[in-house]
């Protein structure tokens, strides 16, 4: 188990995006992936750099995403790679033909900790819908398969949205055969082709929390969300209500640490080298082609505000939840441009705030 490193220095999750190319046309793809790789894709040297400066860092965590990863012929070569500098790789695949058994066997050859794979229906017609491909939740299916038999450490992907979130707990219940190790669920930010009118509002989120923390008081597997901080505020809620707990550390699972969030314990670096807070906020730091990493992740200006949850501005910055959430800066850019302002899909309203309407009437 790691310690919690200092976040002004360390990243705990380091995604890179290893190209845009992807055989699948999702409707609310982050990264508007297309059908070819982009001349610009950092080279087979240009990764193993940056794989060396992540291991330099100490960043327990490091992903290979997309696009699909399986796009690029050295990935395999990278994955071998960042294996043998002593890091835990994992990989998000695009559930496209490219994925077989035997490419699921030469990754963990190669030295892979971790498929991460997404799975955004209970069933094929809803899935296949969002990923826009026919069979692509059978190909998911068939993966998680090959990876239970394999050995690999599987954690399932989903994308909550207006178009599935009824089927939240058909999901989970379809989860709990699996053995996974974490269910990660995606809060929509409306980038890239993801819609506004796709995004859950606060109120829904609310109640899809509320359905998250039943299933995870089952204790089928560890749940986690993502560009939905205020789910930590929720269980804390919980927590001071007298509520029974899902884990002592709930948010938590593979250790994951208190006080992650965009541009603190992670960093995100594009198919061309820049570095952004998260895959969901492009606004970028700077590019590894000229600068360090470490460098752009410690001293460039986006991510120490970010770091500094005294800078928030509206609701979030007056909240006494803002330490361990802050909101989705991701979404609060997304949504007015600012992205120090309110996560608008929070329906908390901060003890100041009520204390003052109090005060004033
Ligand atoms: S108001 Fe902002 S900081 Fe407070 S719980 Fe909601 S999203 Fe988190």
């Amino acid at each position: 188990m790691f310690e919690r490193p200092d976040f002004n220095q360390t990243p705990w999750v380091v995604i890179w995006e290893v190209t845009q190319a992807c055989g699948l046309a999702c409707v609310h793809c982050r990264a508007s992936a297309r059908p070819l790789r982009d001349p610009r894709e950092l080279s087979t040297d240009e990764g193993k750099r940056l794989l060396r400066e992540v291991r330099a860092m100490g960043a327990p965590v490091l992903v290979f995403t997309g696009g699909d990863p399986l796009e690029r012929p050295d990935i395999y070569e990278l994955v071998s790679y960042s294996a043998s500098i002593g890091l835990a790789p994992a990989l998000t695949p695009s559930a496209t033909p490219r994925l077989t058994e035997a490419a699921v066997e030469d990754l963990k050859k190669a030295g892979l900790v971790r498929l991460a794979l997404s799975l955004d229906g209970a069933i094929a017609e809803t899935h296949d819908r969002f990923r826009g491909i026919e069979g692509s939740f059978e190909q998911t299916l068939s993966a998680v398969g090959w990876a239970r038999r394999l050995g690999l450490e599987i954690q399932i992907n989903t994308t909550l949205t207006r178009t599935n979130q009824h089927e939240l707990e058909q999901i989970a219940e379809l989860l709990s055969a699996w053995g996974i190790k974490t269910w990660s669920v995606f809060f929509l930010v409306p980038t890239g082709r993801a819609r506004y009118q796709d995004m859950l509002n606060a109120v829904e989120t609310e109640n899809a929390f509320e359905r998250l923390y039943a299933v995870a008081r089952r204790d089928l597997f560890p749940v986690r969300t993502t560009e939905a901080l205020h789910y930590r505020r929720f269980l804390l809620q919980r927590k001071k209500e007298g509520a029974p707990q899902t884990a002592p550390n709930p948010w938590a699972p593979r250790g994951l640490p208190r006080g992650v969030s965009d541009g603190s314990g992670f960093v995100f670096i594009s198919h061309i080298g820049d570095v952004f807070p998260s895959g969901f906020l492009p606004l970028s730091g700077g590019n590894i082609r000229t600068q360090p990493l470490a460098d752009i992740y410690r001293h460039s200006p986006i991510f120490r505000a970010l770091r500094d949850h005294d800078q928030l501005r509206g609701k979030c910055g007056i909240c006494e939840f803002r330490h361990i959430c802050g909101g989705s800066r991701a979404r609060a850019y997304a949504l007015t441009g600012d992205w120090l302002a309110s996560d608008p899909t929070c329906l908390y309203e901060p003890a100041s705030r009520s204390l003052g309407k109090v005060a004033s009437s």
